[in-house]
Parts: C-alpha cells; structure tokens; sequence
C-alpha cells in the first residue's frame, strides 16, 4: 500500500471538524500532485500521545510503507506543532518526524524560533509533506489557504540569502509577521548532516531532516501573517503567568540562560575531565573556550516566539571584514562549542564562532580526523586535502564543501552514513561514536556518568542527549539528599555518577518528562529535570492542556503519554530492523578507559551496561527485547491504528516469553496476515512459511483458502505446527 493509499485509509479514521477547542488541522500535502486535504485527530490520540512529537509519531506508524529508504518520497515529512506550542510562555516548540537518513533509526527533531507557534496559532497542528515535487517548490500559508509556489528562483541559496529574498517577494519580516521552514544549499545536495532552519538560527538537526526535505523538492514552508490571536480565559492566563515567573525564577534561567547560553556547560565537563576532544581519544581540553571567554563577542540575546528566557547569544567577530556575511550570526551553543572545539582540536573562540555547524558535521570531520591520523584514509581519499587537528582554515574549507558535496565535502556530506556508502573501509566503524548510526548529539564524554551513558544508547532516535539525559546527575545539592532524589525519579538512585545503581529510574523518568514537553511544545531548557529540578512538569501542562482544550488531564496521565511516545518510536524502530543490540554505545567507551583527569581509568563496563539497560527496560514497560510486550502493544495499537489481532506463535522470538506477536495493520484475511507478521518480524519468516504451520481464527483450523478466510480487529489467531505423517 502506498504513501496515498495509507493517507486515504487514514483520513477515513479521523474526523472532518476539530475535536476540542483549539485544534488545528493535520494537512497533508502531496507535493508531486499539488494535491491538499485536512483532517482532525481524534481525542483519545490527544489524551495518548498529546500532539507535537506525540502526534507526528501516530501519523509516521500509520503512513509508513514497511521497506522504503529515508529519501524515498513515498516516506512522508512530518511537522507538528505541541498541544501548548504558542499557547504557553517557554512554549514555542515543534518536532519534524520521518525515517532518518543520516542514521538507523526514526529520524524526529525539535526546534523553536518561530516557526512551530506561527502553525498551530495559524490553526495547523500538523503538516504531512511527500511526494517529490516536478520543481523546487515553497509552500505558502496564509489566511487559511495553502499556495504551491514556484522556488526556483531560491535555489542554492543560503539561510541568509533566502530569508532576505523572501521577506522581500512576499513583503514581510521574519518573526514579526511571517515563519519560515527551510533549507540550505546542503539540503538541496541530500547532505545528510543537514537541517531544516526554523528560524535564523534554530535547527530541525539530528538525522537529516534537511537531506529529507531536499529529496522532497521542498525548499520552504512559509507561514505569512502575524498569528492570530487566540481567546483564553482568565485562569490560564494567570496560569502563564505563574509558569514564566516560575522559569525566570530558577537561577539557570536567571543567571545563565539570559546572559550567556548553553555554553555555560562547557567549564563544568571540563572539570570533570569528559569533555569529547579529538573524536573522544582524549577528554580533556583548554579553559580558552570557557564561557566568559565568548563575552566580549557576544553583543545580545535573541530569542524564540514568546519565550521569556531568550538564552541565545547572538555574536559579533570585531575587525572582521565589513563584505563578510559570518562577521555576525547567533550562537554557539554548548554543543556546537564542543564539537567544533576540543572535538576537533580548536581552542580559540573566534574560531568556534565562524564554525558554528551542526553537531553531526562537527563530528563527521572529527572521525575523518582520526582515520586520517590512523591511516584508514589517504590524502587520495580525501581530494588532496590533509585533515588535522585544530586546523581552521581547513575545516572551514571543509564546511563550504560539504555544503556544495565538493571534493572530500561529499564524503563528510555522507556524514555517519560514509562507510555504508562506500567511501571509507568497514574499518573505520570502529571509531564512529555513533549510536544506531547517529553521531552523538554532544560534546560530553560519558564513561564517568552512567545515567548520561545509558540515556544515549537507549535514546530512540541515536546517540543523543535530548532524549533524556539526568542532567540533574552533575548537581551536588540533590546528589547530597537522597530523599529529595528519590522524589525526583520516583525511586533511589545512587549518588556516584559512576555508578550504575538506580540509573534506570532516573533515566526512564527523564525521558517520560520530555517526551511529554515535546509534544506540549515546551521547550528542554525550560523543563523540569533538564537544567533545574524547579522548572515546569507535567503538573503544569496537565492544567494547562485541560484549560486549552476542555479535556480533563492529571500530571501522571502526561507523564504516561510521554512513556506512550517512546514506546511508539520503539515499535517504529523495530519496523525498520533495529534490535535490542542497537541500544549500545561506540566500541571505543567499552574498551578504552579514561587516561586521565579526576576520573582516570573509568569506563563503560559490559556487564554492568547490559543489566541496566535490562533494568531500564523493565521501569519504562518494555519486554527484554526493548519493545513494549502485547499487552501493551495491543492498548497502544487501539488507538494508533484501530486495528489489533493477536497472533500466537509455535515459537517464540528469541527471549520473548509471551509468544505473541499483536499485528497491528488492517489485514483481510489469514493469508495477507502471515505476510504481515513475515514483513514486521522477518525472524519468524522461516517458520511461518513452513508448510507445517497451521492457522488457527478464533478456534477454527484454517486447512485451506486463507486467502478468503477473513479476519477482523480483536482476532485472535495462532499458528501450530502441525503433525504430519505417523
Ligand atoms: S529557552 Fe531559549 S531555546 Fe528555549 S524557547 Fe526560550 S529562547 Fe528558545
């Protein structure tokens, strides 16, 4: 079935008007066709998955065509706003979800700036993009009417040029009466570390959601218009008030976030001796880049729509040329500071800040670096250039040509993916710090913290630290007061950032809250546990979400939605072939111990890793496999897909104890079942095709005609083997 069979069957499961006030509409879009319908999502989809993130994963499970590459048209582009997106101050984000091209796994990224709270205030909760358009094509939106309008003019433009050149075609002014989606030259060029701008400088980044939008012939999404205002009534207006005040009175929102930014986190990995520094062979680095040393280039603070925090630093090179278009820009945050500092061997700010590329660049130049240094690659393999260590010029020659996929740019352009595409030797693999085939979101070693080390590889979308990262692990104050510790995370954890006992709590815990503040549309920074544990939860959205939409929530209803969230993109990822050997680290954080600073010696120890992780799966309601058992699978799939058969097995899977499998795709009859089960669990293909397996509907022996033998939701089926001769 394909991308427009699956959004006809799904649009027949939603509903034509808006099922609580204030939601907006999922539109689909067919880019190739210009074609445009609208539906609603249901009210139990909210109450199990809210919207944002939540929602994008509901429409990615119910349109994904089993067996379709990333860049395959036919594989949708999801943007989709939070329930609170625009509705609540610290509240302006937004996820895009797909298949990743730039890793093995579900592809789903957050940014703000102003583009998600321009849709949902604009009545659109969710866009669903596929189809490759017949030329470069800008998506207009405005007064309620979407316009395909020719992009050919912007192509091979960059952020800077392009948003020039739009607020000029269509007269407006970004953030003051239009939004802007788009990419750059490097999403036009599939260049996988590449990101959809949400902003001047906020990124959809992480998987290659700009490669995925390039391959779509998408070049923009427009929003044009202030947005409209929306009524609320007095309490949650009081209510906002209460959450800013509570934001701004948390001394990480106070005394950082407003005057520095993110890089405030440098210092502190520094002194622990685990910050990442030449592709993690070392993890200490120079105090140059400490923040106070970005001070006297840092000439103001911007922000995201009505965001009370405005964290991010905004930048000025002083004696740089007046012709230059990087004199000036935002940034760097935290991130970016470590993988284009110490990861790649460079200590001065000024340097960093001309940089200032996505974390996957970064570390797709630092892994070149080492198999450089290590001989894996050649100067022939790297078009005559000589990546070294802490070399600017060189890196910065490398950005322009990874953007235009020139030269040995092609080859970073393959970012993560390089070795499954020829271009470096299996090798190299050894030195990928990757997870599920995404290089790690940022700059902290994570042999000393176990919670951050376990939190990167179970994080569904690869090795990265937004997912649920126990920052709070670092904070001595609650490390000190095992009561308050325990309230946090719901049971004991230990105190040790070293150690491994109780992790799993504090790490399920995490990822529970900021899955459900993603698809609240709040942003990380201002969400409980992240940077402070004062920030608003899922008590605060809770009341806020029944206000906005007249539906009653209660704060472990939210958290539960967050746990629904992740188990969703779990089954995701089992449906593209990722196993529970995926939820692992780089080889390098195993086998190599910390060579020096205050934790020297430590590592990731095996045994230890794999019982926690075991640990974590149980406190987050997962089978040993990592996915959620039948049970559980069956409530979600109620309301994901409609459609649930349970279906008993001769065998199990490997260590699955229940011997059940619940298929959750509108099947007909037995036979297109038995090529579901096959295509979803290609583990059982032998066995399922054996002539001896018999099927059994609702207690009737199927002998024949399985292909007329019907089956409808809440079958059961099971499979015998059956005894043949005497
Ligand atoms: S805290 Fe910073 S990144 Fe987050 S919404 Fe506010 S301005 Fe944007």
């Amino acid at each position: 079935m394909n991308i427009r069979q699956r959004v006809d069957r799904l649009c027949e499961r939603l509903y034509v008007t808006a099922q609580y006030p204030s939601q907006g509409a999922v539109v689909f879009v067919d880019l190739e066709r210009q074609e445009i319908r609208e539906a609603y999502l249901s009210r139990a989809m909210l109450r199990d998955f809210l919207g944002g993130r939540g929602g994008n994963m509901v429409l990615l499970y119910n349109l994904l065509e089993d067996g379709l590459d990333a860049l395959n048209p036919g594989v949708p582009l999801i943007f989709g706003a939070g329930v609170l997106t625009g509705h609540v101050p610290g509240g302006p984000r937004g996820n895009v979800t797909s298949l990743a091209p730039d890793s093995e796994a579900i592809l789903d990224s957050n940014a703000g700036d102003y583009f998600p709270a321009y849709l949902r205030r604009h009545g659109i909760d969710h866009l669903v993009v596929y189809g490759q358009a017949l030329r470069w094509t800008l998506l207009k939106f405005e007064h309620g009417r979407l316009e395909f309008c020719d992009a050919s003019r912007y192509r091979g433009m960059n952020n800077i040029e392009l948003t020039g050149a739009i607020e000029q075609d269509f007269d407006c002014h970004e953030g003051r009466n239009m939004a802007l989606a788009r990419i750059t030259r490097a999403g036009e060029k599939q260049v996988l570390c590449s990101g959809i701008m949400a902003g001047p400088k906020s990124i959809f980044a992480r998987g290659g959601s700009g490669a995925k939008m390039g391959s779509l012939r998408l070049k923009a999404v427009l929003v044009r218009g202030r947005p409209p205002e929306f009524p609320i009534d007095k309490s949650h207006r009081e209510d906002n008030k209460r959450i800013g005040r509570k934001i701004l009175s948390t001394g990480v929102a106070k005394k950082v976030l407003k005057t520095v930014g993110t890089p405030f986190l440098y210092k502190p990995s520094r002194l622990l001796g685990a910050l990442g520094t030449y592709n993690n062979q070392k993890t200490s680095w120079h105090d140059s880049l400490d923040a106070e040393n970005f001070d006297q280039f840092r000439d103001g603070m911007a922000g995201c729509y009505k965001c009370p925090v405005h964290c991010r630093a905004l930048n000025r090179i002083p004696d740089a040329d007046e012709t230059d278009p990087y004199r000036h820009g935002d940034g760097p945050e935290y991130v970016t500071l470590g993988k284009f500092g110490p990861n790649l061997g460079i200590d001065r700010p000024e340097h960093v800040l001309r940089f200032n590329d996505s974390a996957s660049t970064g570390s797709a130049i630092a892994w070149a670096m080492e198999l450089y240094q290590r001989g894996i690659i050649s100067d022939a393999d790297c078009s005559g250039l000589a990546p070294n260590w802490g070399d600017p010029v060189l890196i910065e020659t490398l950005l322009f040509q990874t953007a235009e996929r020139e030269g040995f740019g092609d080859t970073i352009a393959d970012s993560a993916q390089a070795v499954e595409r020829g271009k470096y030797p299996t090798e190299a693999l050894r030195y990928r710090m990757a997870s599920k085939g995404l290089f790690q979101s940022d700059p902290h070693d994570s042999r000393i913290i176990k919670a951050f080390a376990l939190g990167l590889a179970v994080a569904t979308r690869g090795m990265d630290h937004l997912r649920n990262r126990v920052t709070l692990e670092i904070n001595p104050r609650i490390n000190d007061d095992p009561d308050y510790k325990r309230e946090l995370y719901g049971a004991a954890v230990s105190a040790e950032p070293n150690s491994y006992i109780g992790k799993e709590h504090s790490v399920a815990r995490c990822e529970d809250q900021y899955a459900s503040g993603d698809a609240v549309g709040m942003c990380r920074f201002n969400t409980k546990l992240f940077n402070s544990p004062s920030l608003p939860d899922s008590n605060d959205f809770a009341g806020q979400l029944t206000r906005l939409t007249g539906i009653q929530f209660s704060p472990d209803e939210v958290l539960l939605a967050g746990s629904n969230i992740t188990a969703l993109e779990r089954m995701i990822n089992y449906r593209i072939g990722l196993r529970v050997t995926d939820d692992t680290l780089p080889q390098r954080w195993f086998d190599e111990p910390i060579d020096e600073g205050p934790f020297q010696g430590e590592l990731i120890d095996r045994d230890e890793f794999e019982a926690l992780k075991k640990r974590y799966y149980h406190v987050a309601g997962l089978t040993e496999h990592g996915i959620p058992g039948p049970e559980r699978h069956e409530r979600l799939a109620r309301t994901v897909t409609g459609f649930s058969v349970r279906v008993e097995l001769p065998h199990d899977l490997p260590g699955e104890a229940e011997r059940m499998v619940i298929v959750d795709e509108v099947v007909n009859n037995v036979a297109g079942l038995r090529q579901t089960v096959c295509r979803r669990y290609p583990e059982l293909v032998d066995r399922m095709d054996d002539e001896l397996t018999l099927a059994v509907l609702n207690g009737q022996t199927i002998l024949s005609g399985e292909g007329e033998a019907k089956i409808s939701d809440g079958d059961q089926i099971s499979f015998i083997r059956a005894i043949a001769g005497g």
